[in-house]
């Protein structure tokens, strides 16, 4: 029997499959995944490119670059706005799934890293990972991001000093 896993977006036009194991699998508290969910963390499961099939479904997309400089493109439906796959220069030749929009049982997957836990949302409890990072690999902000972007206002929160202004 093949090991692959359906999903799709909330008004089901987009359908996929992915074949496999992921090669990595995270929940990410940066403002970019934080805004593109609309939630308070994002769930990544990668795969490389030729793993996941569209079955079913219009994709649109949005393009930005990162405060670390690089590119990144998120796919979504065209129909109901669904986020489902992102394309992100620090893994080339992957492709992240949305976690949440594998069919049930959803959460198949094993988490290997939790990462940019700077803005992790105080109600958000311990999270089972392997791996924790406060932001990234080399993490270094290369330009000043726009207030709503800003994940290193969440990190003052978290240690008090926004009572101090
Ligand atoms: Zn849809
Ligand atoms: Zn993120």
């Amino acid at each position: 029997m093949l090991d692959n896993h359906d999903g799709g977006c909330l008004c089901g036009k987009v359908r996929y499959t992915v074949y496999g194991q992921p090669v990595r699998a995270g929940v990410c508290h940066c403002r970019y995944c934080q805004l593109r969910a609309g939630s308070a963390f994002g769930t990544l499961v990668y795969f490389s490119l030729e793993k996941l099939q569209l079955r079913s479904g219009k994709l649109s997309e949005y393009h930005f670059r990162t405060e670390m400089g690089r590119t990144w493109k998120n796919e979504f439906c065209s129909t109901c706005g669904t986020t489902l796959f992102m394309y992100l220069e620090a893994w080339p030749g992957d492709v992240g799934v949305a976690g949440g929009t594998f069919d049930p049982p959803t959460f198949w997957f094993k988490l290997s890293g939790e990462v940019f836990k700077r803005s992790k949302a105080h109600f958000v409890g311990d999270i089972e990972a392997p791996r924790k990072m406060e932001t990234w690999f080399n993490y270094e902000a290369r330009g000043t991001e726009s207030c709503h972007l800003d994940g290193s206002r969440n990190a003052l929160i978290e240690l008090g000093a926004d009572k101090e202004s």
